[in-house]
């Protein structure tokens, strides 16, 4: 199956083992988020010094910035183990108390998606995360009783693309909160720059620079888009990826200059041609460029957002005088087609 480079979507097992390489391990391998890691490192230095868990942290961004990277490099830096799951893998109680009767003590318990956690689940977490207990049902019918098990202390690391999503009870548990924004081009530079030594990529310099414009600020992508390169630098090319093969290869897998797929043009013209420029419902645009919710909301409205193209109003979304531009369109006639139907 063809590699989506521009997705949230799953990576298969290989891209997965190359991935882990590529992952940075310590704070000092994580590129940009500067107070971030500032922050992290004075909280992980001060519990390290008073030898109690770190407090839990809250991560929220848009997918592939880093936020599990952070998570399993936190565990690093504090020297503790971690299990890592997601909010849609705990389905009863006991899927929960499972992990965390068998915590170990001082380690990192992270859960992905965190905004999908079921409410009773959510109850369950936030009394463990306050108390280091758990309230666990035995016996059954009238003779039911409820008891209070003491569970080893741990540090909660949840992550979201919803931060907003995540029920207040459970989000004032986390006393350290942070956001991941996208990165700067030259932040970017210095990661494509890092995974080309990791897995022997040859990349000039130039062609880093384009390279970083064209990966919607995503440290997930960059790596994507790099790995492609370089297989068309080493087929088409003398294996070395020039700013050539960087433009030749962006056309093929059909991303622009901006780092935008056919997709994010669909959205925006869409909105331009049937809706007027918007205002239109996040469910109807969803519907009509045919892209889940989930994926319209987490991953492409992000980026199109930030770039100005876009704008979440609450009457609904609305193109920018930018994607006017963008699409060589007037913003005062409808398009073409669109007068066809009148
Ligand atoms: P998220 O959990 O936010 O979806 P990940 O933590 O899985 O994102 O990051 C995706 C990939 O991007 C990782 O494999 C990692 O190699 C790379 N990455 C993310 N953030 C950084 C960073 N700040 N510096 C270097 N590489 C990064």
């Amino acid at each position: 199956m063809e590699e989506r480079i521009v997705t949230n979507q799953e990576h298969t097992l290989d891209q997965k083992l190359q991935d882990d390489l590529i992952r940075p391990k310590f704070l000092k391998d994580f590129q940009g988020q500067q107070e971030l890691k500032d922050n992290l490192k004075i909280f992980i230095t001060a519990s390290k010094d008073r030898e109690q868990t770190l407090d839990h942290v809250f991560i929220s961004g848009p997918p592939g910035l880093g936020k599990t990277t952070l998570a399993s490099i936190i565990a690093n830096e504090m020297d503790a183990e971690i299990k890592m799951t997601s909010a849609p893998a705990l389905e009863k109680p006991k899927d929960l108390a499972g992990i965390l009767t068998t915590i170990k003590e001082g380690s990192i318990f992270f859960i992905d998606e965190i905004h999908r956690l079921r409410p009773v689940l959510e109850e369950m977490l936030y009394i463990a995360m306050e108390d280091f207990e758990i309230d666990w049902v035995i016996g059954q019918g009238p003779a039911a009783r409820t008891i209070r098990v003491p569970i080893p202390q741990f540090t909660m690391i949840g992550a979201t693309t919803k931060a907003g999503k995540v029920a207040a009870p459970l989000y004032t548990r986390f006393g350290i909160t942070s956001r991941i924004g996208f990165y700067q081009e030259e932040e970017l530079q210095h990661i494509i720059s890092r995974s080309a030594r990791i897995i022997g990529a040859s990349i000039s310099d130039e062609a880093v620079v384009t390279l970083s414009r064209c990966s919607r600020g995503t440290p997930r992508i960059a790596n994507r888009l790099l790995r492609r390169l370089r297989d068309y630098a080493e087929v088409l090319g003398d294996g070395i990826i020039t700013p050539a093969i960087v433009t030749d290869g962006l056309e093929r897998l059909g991303i622009d200059h901006h780092g935008l797929d056919a997709l994010d043009i669909r959205i925006l013209e869409t909105i331009i041609d049937f809706y007027h420029g918007g205002p239109v419902g996040a469910e109807t645009l969803a519907i009509s460029v045919g892209e889940a919710i989930e994926s319209l909301e987490d991953f492409y409205e992000p980026y199109l957002i930030q770039k100005g193209y876009l704008k979440r109003t609450p009457r609904g979304r609305m193109v920018t005088e930018k994607a006017y531009e963008l699409l060589h369109r007037s913003n005062k006639e409808p398009h073409e087609d669109q007068r066809l139907l009148f």
